[in-house]
């Protein structure tokens, strides 16, 4: 019954979401704080008859008010269900192995492989450097590619990648290789690559809704690059689904990216936590990797990353932790509001004490 190219896939695995809400989450990045507070008061009066009609099919007006936001044009922006599907896209249209391989970090986000097995790309996995840092030069030494993807911050290490590295990288990259920069985190303390599109046509920054704009249930990601890559994507989107942005979710895009002071506020107090945490953990003894983003990732060469992790679930507290070779010894650690993190902490103490 099924096709052989379906009995190969290897899906995604997505962190635990426990529905009871017994756990304190740390597991999936998602922002501790609620959206902007426009949004409930648009909720709260929404005109029902809306929903009747379908969307526009391109969310020209949120696209606006991201272009807005950026200080780029409507044209330079896709928007799609998530950064996920908008990266699924961009497999799509940019990458295919007749041109080489797919290039990116050996430790990253896990989607990556799992949407080349998906397209049937060939890929490359380019070691870290020994500090867990993305090695841009690396992904030079290949003589042919089909391009790269990576995000920067990288996950699950945390760690930013300077605009002057990815422009020098970029000066030397093929032109007519594209380069994606998933930046869902960036908003945490790195530098956005937004800056470089007009001058690299080849360049296309993807971004999210879920982390920094505290909307991961609406279901809302776009890219920024020149006009032709946009309209690639715009492309690919038309020969799937002509709607992937429902009415309401575009209606809380404009309003996540209008409200800059929220925006601002629950930045400044997510990083402040995470400087605080970071802190604390090194004091317990834990090596923790310099985070930009809204979690840390952290290990102590005195206790096994999945046991201190199967622990911390058994006491009501869920992290993440990766069985893959080079990063099992750690456990990453989202940035949830001050109280769940003294929690957090507090056990972590204790567990030290219990362990040795
Ligand atoms: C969370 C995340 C995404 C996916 O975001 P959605 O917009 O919720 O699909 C993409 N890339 C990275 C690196 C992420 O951590």
């Amino acid at each position: 019954m099924f096709t052989e190219r379906f009995a190969n896939l290897t899906p995604y695995t997505p962190g635990e979401q426990p529905r009871d809400m017994k756990y304190v989450k740390l597991n999936t990045n998602e922002n501790p704080y609620p959206p902007s507070p426009g949004i409930t008061d648009f909720l709260k009066s929404m005109d029902i008859e809306q929903l009747r009609l379908y969307p526009d099919p391109s969310s020209l007006r949120l696209r606006k008010a991201i272009a807005g936001h950026y200080g780029v044009d409507a044209e330079n922006v896709f928007t799609g269900n998530g950064s996920d599907e908008v990266l699924s896209f961009c497999y799509y249209a940019f990458f295919e192995s007749s041109r080489g391989q797919l290039l990116f970090p050996e430790h990253t986000y896990s989607f990556y492989p799992v949407y080349a097995e998906y397209h049937g790309i060939d890929y490359f996995k380019v070691p870290l450097n020994r500090d867990f840092s993305i090695n841009l030069e690396a992904f030079l030494e290949k003589e042919t590619t089909t391009g790269v993807i990576f995000p920067n911050p990288n996950a699950p290490t945390g760690m930013g990648i300077g605009l002057r590295e990815i422009d020098s990288f970029l000066s030397k990259f093929p032109k007519n290789r594209v380069v994606v920069i998933d930046e869902a985190y960036v908003d945490f303390g790195a530098d956005s690559a937004v800056p470089l599109i007009r001058k690299y046509r080849n360049l296309l920054i993807v971004q999210t809704f879920s982390k920094s704009r505290s909307l991961a249930g609406a279901r809302l990601g776009y890219a920024i690059g020149d006009g032709a890559l946009i309209r690639a994507l715009n492309t690919v989107k038309d020969s799937f689904n002509s709607y992937p942005v429902d009415v309401i979710t575009q209606e809380l895009g404009i309003l996540a990216i209008k409200d800059t002071a929220h925006f601002e506020k629950t930045i400044t107090a997510i990083t402040a936590v995470r400087n605080e945490v970071s802190t604390a953990l090194q004091n317990l003894g834990w090596e923790v990797l310099p985070s930009k983003s809204n979690f840390v990732f952290t290990r102590n060469d005195k206790v096994s990353g999945k046991k201190v992790y199967e622990w911390l679930k058994a006491e009501g507290i869920l992290v993440r932790h990766f069985n893959h070779p080079g990063i099992e010894d750690f456990i990453r650690v989202t940035i949830g509001r001050k109280h769940d993190m003294k929690a957090f902490l507090d056990l972590i103490a204790d567990y030290i004490q219990t362990d040795t």
